[in-house]
């Protein structure tokens, strides 16, 4: 009897966990790679340092991928943060824990996980194919029978389907999987970039490289106050990014796309009221009199900012700050505790580090990320309508899809397949 096969297509976190677990299991395993090598997205992950995942527990995992996130609960039950760190442990990459419960390799290094992770799937048996674009998946009867790559035809019974989203497409997940899920009947809603930079109607190009940490940032949505956050922000390419910012951009790219009046506002000081930023203000002034506006202004601002400020509170240098107009300290004041940046735009896909939208969970079973519609189908990573939060949330997820299609797919074969005498 021929020996069942199950195909893998896409190298990246999910397809490379997805080909591990199966080829572990005993199923004859075969992994389609499009690019020249596997786990470039991973290369490339955490500003080349890899927030492998996250050490919150499973309910504090699933809040991080929005209303979507119940469909991960099995998932994350079968194969967790544990297991990935144990298993690039045993790869010779230790993990260490940062703050905010991120993960990292001990190393610093993404590219020692991509390279623990390519070796793992050579260990465990998994035949690499790279420069093997996937183009579409056969059916007979209903249920896969194999895979087209160019000319040729590579039979199997079970496929994995790991070509990631459509952000980053230069590291090879240019969205090749959805047009291969919807033309087999799958639903994919709309694709927004996510975690992506925001474009504001002000030039901030001056502004690039800096980071405001321990600011409080607030989202005016049509002018009223929706959310306020504390942490950090930054700003590059002449945009706006950083964490604080990366996580609320899903739901802004959104209501921009609703056509929605959106601004941010930056407290500068959020340690200190009104009246204690004004007392400051009075000390420095009194104690500083006679200096220049702009260097008293670079004891309370980061170099980068003194510009703007003196702008948009309408100081000049010629200002006399022996005798500094009560009207124009209480708009520095205003000014710090609200710093406006309208937002206009976002970034597009070469800048967006996820895929907002993708295949409808409804049609996947989470106990085996099975599709419901193909029998032998199984869909996993950032193809799916699941995007998280920066902190490690979005690796994990394509982990641990991966693991459990990968062990699904390969038990399948296992029953459907009578051991020979
Ligand atoms: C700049 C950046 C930084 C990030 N940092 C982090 C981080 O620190 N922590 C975190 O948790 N998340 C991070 N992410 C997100 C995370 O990397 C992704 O969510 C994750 O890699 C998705 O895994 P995946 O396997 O689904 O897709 P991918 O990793 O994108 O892999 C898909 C693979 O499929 C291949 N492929 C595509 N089409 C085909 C085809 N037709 N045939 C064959 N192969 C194909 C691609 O070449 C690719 O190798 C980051 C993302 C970016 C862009």
């Amino acid at each position: 009897m021929k020996k069942e096969k199950i195909v893998v297509i896409g190298g990246g976190a999910a397809g490379l966990l997805a080909a591990t677990a199966a080829a572990r299991c005993g199923a004859e395993t075969l992994l389609l790679e499009k690019m020249s090598r596997t786990g470039r997205k991973i290369g490339i992950s955490g500003k080349g340092r890899c927030n492998i995942t996250n050490s919150a527990s499973v309910e504090e995992f699933l809040p991080h991928f929005g209303r979507n996130g119940r469909f991960l609960r099995q998932c994350f039950q079968n194969f967790f943060s544990e297991d990935i760190i144990k298993i690039l442990g045993e790869q010779g990459v230790p993990s260490v824990l940062e703050r905010g419960g991120r993960w990292f390799p001990r190393s610093g290094q993404a590219m020692d996980v991509v390279r623990a992770l390519s070796q793992l799937v050579k260990e465990s048996g998994v035949q690499v194919r790279h420069d093997t674009p996937a183009e579409e998946i056969i059916l007979r009867n209903g249920a896969v029978c194999g895979v087209r790559a160019g000319e040729k035809l590579i039979e199997c019974s079970r496929v994995i389907l790991a070509t990631g989203g459509r952000s980053y497409p230069r590291t090879g997940s240019s969205g090749d999987g959805y047009p291969i899920a919807a033309k087999l009947g799958h639903t994919v809603s709309e694709l927004y970039p996510a975690l992506v930079p925001l474009v504001s109607s002000k030039k901030l190009t001056g502004l690039d490289g800096l980071s405001l940490r321990n600011i409080s940032l607030r989202l005016f949505v049509n002018g009223k106050c929706k959310a306020q956050e504390f942490g950090e922000i930054a700003f590059q390419d002449g945009k706006i990014a950083g964490p604080l910012v990366l996580t609320l951009s899903e739901k802004i790219v959104q209501l921009l796309k609703k056509g929605k009046e959106i601004e941010l506002t930056v407290d500068l000081k959020p340690a200190l009221d009104k009246a204690k930023l004004d007392a400051r203000l009075r000390r420095d002034l009194e104690k500083r009199r006679g200096e220049q506006i702009n260097s008293i202004l670079r004891g309370l601002l980061p170099e980068e900012l003194v510009e703007i400020c003196l702008h948009e509170c309408e100081l000049d240098d010629s200002i006399d700050t022996t005798a500094f107009p009560a009207k124009q300290r209480l708009k520095l004041l205003h000014w710090l505790k609200d710093f406006r940046l309208p937002v206009v735009g976002y970034g597009g896909w070469a800048e967006a580090i996820v895929t907002s939208g993708g295949v409808s969970l409804k049609e996947i079973d989470p106990q085996t990320m099975q599709s419901r519609l193909v029998p032998g189908l199984y869909l996993v990573g950032e193809l799916l309508d699941l995007a998280g939060d920066t902190g490690g949330f979005n690796l994990q997820l394509a982990f641990s899809t991966g693991w459990l299609a990968g062990e699904s797919a390969a038990k399948a074969i296992a029953v459907s397949t009578p051991h020979m005498p």
